[in-house]
């Protein structure tokens, strides 16, 4: 089956076609500054250079008409008719408490959407304008929402429940849902398969680190915890982001600083994390390089940052009571050597030894980087999570 897979954000859309029999990417590309001056797609199909095609894009209708031109286009497309496309999946960010597992979209689900987007307004509604033009433009065309939160629904309440006035769940539904859910569930599954061993009976931690970062806890098939709360905000820390921060030292900083408490959100979620304790750059290429270099900061980010990771699997092994399998991906777990051995080094008494010629080996593709003798199968596991949302979005199609 021929699946478009689409992500849309407030002011770019990523789109893959992906043949889900050969699991191929047929063509992907991102429609960017939508609504901006200098709108533009840039276009990448197997074995050819990259095209670009510059023009104003005013909204995401025809951004994606545009998209569409150019799948179907005689010089550059990869179907001679749209009809080709059997399915779109896309990724919406917050699935609130009402959705536990991907869905085909209809009027009522996409309601349903609209009312969660409270929780995520920055997100859910840039996800909802790629689902209303693939609605006007391929009104025939099933759709599938693929949620990040989904995943994350089996935690039990005990893990996701903050420990505030319970009042506040009932009326505004604060509560931890976690996110990167599509990522932790591919690569877990993967992880289970590269290794031959039934997923049902695994206890995993998941690490997904990349420009954001969370971990999961996946006991017998089932998310039982993750960092990430009810924003993406709580938990490790990321490249511009505090993860896990005192609400009270929050507050002081709106004192101290006379700001405004959204504001203090975006210090927390833009200026923060790598880029705010190292000060030179949330990319984790740049602060190893400085850490090389002989910065203290860059040093300090990277001792921070691994610390965290670390604190986490002590704390999901000791949840789970037990671990046979971590896994790192995202950008930096797939390619950074250096963070992986920070992390990993001295968790001997968890049955965590990392070979260092594997771990070196072991960029950006699939690999074990554990010793033959280690207890715990240590994992990288490129994350995919566009032949995810594919895949489910197949599935889902097919049963109706
Ligand atoms: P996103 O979360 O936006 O999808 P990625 O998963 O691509 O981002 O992760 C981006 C992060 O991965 C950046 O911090 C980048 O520096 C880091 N990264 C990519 N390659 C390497 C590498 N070889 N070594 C260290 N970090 C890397």
């Amino acid at each position: 089956m021929k699946i478009l897979v689409l992500n849309s954000g407030s002011s770019s859309i990523k789109f893959q076609l992906i043949d889900t029999q050969t699991h191929q990417v047929l063509a992907k590309g991102v429609a960017e500054r939508i609504g901006i001056k200098g709108s533009r797609i840039k276009y990448n199909r197997p074995n050819q250079p990259e095209v670009h095609f510059e023009g104003d894009i005013l909204d995401h209708q025809i951004a994606i008409e545009y998209i569409l031109t150019i799948l179907k286009s005689e010089e550059y497309g990869v179907v001679k008719d749209l009809k080709e496309i059997e399915a779109v999946g896309h990724r919406v960010v917050h699935g609130g408490e009402k959705f536990k597992q991907s869905v085909l979209i209809t009027d009522e689900v996409i309601k349903q959407i609209e009312i969660v987007s409270d929780l995520a307004p920055l997100h859910n509604p840039a996800n909802l304008k790629g689902i209303y033009a693939i609605s006007a433009l391929l009104p025939q065309v099933p759709q599938v929402a693929v949620f990040d939160t989904a995943f994350h629904q089996t935690m039990p309440k005990h893990s996701y429940m903050y420990a505030i006035p319970y009042s506040l769940y009932n009326l505004y539904k604060i509560r931890r849902y976690g996110f990167h859910g599509t990522s932790h569930k591919y690569v877990s599954h993967k992880a289970a398969e590269f290794l031959n061993v039934p997923y049902e009976k695994q206890k995993i931690i998941s690490l997904h680190l990349g420009n954001g970062a969370s971990a999961a806890a996946i006991k017998f098939g089932e998310s039982v915890d993750t960092s990430m709360g009810m924003t993406p905000l709580e938990g490790l820390i990321m490249g511009t982001r505090s993860g896990d921060l005192d609400v009270g030292a929050f507050v002081y900083i709106l004192r101290k600083e006379q700001i405004t408490p959204q504001v203090g959100s975006i210090l927390l979620n833009k200026h923060s994390g790598v880029l705010g304790i190292s000060g030179i750059s949330p990319d984790m290429r740049e602060i190893e390089q400085a850490a090389a270099d002989g910065n203290e900061r860059a040093k300090l980010a990277l001792d921070m940052y691994a610390y965290r990771v670390k604190k986490y699997i002590g704390a999901y092994t000791a949840a789970m009571n037990g671990l046979d399998i971590l896994i790192f991906t995202g950008g930096i777990g797939e390619n950074s050597v250096l963070i992986r051995k920070m992390v990993c080094d001295e968790l001997s008494y968890l049955g965590i030894k990392l070979d260092y010629d594997k771990n070196q080996q072991a960029i950006g593709k699939q690999a074990i980087i554990s010793s033959d003798d280690s207890q715990v199968k240590v994992l990288v596991i490129p994350t995919n999570e566009e032949l995810m949302i594919a895949l489910d979005t197949e599935k889902i199609v097919s049963n109706n």
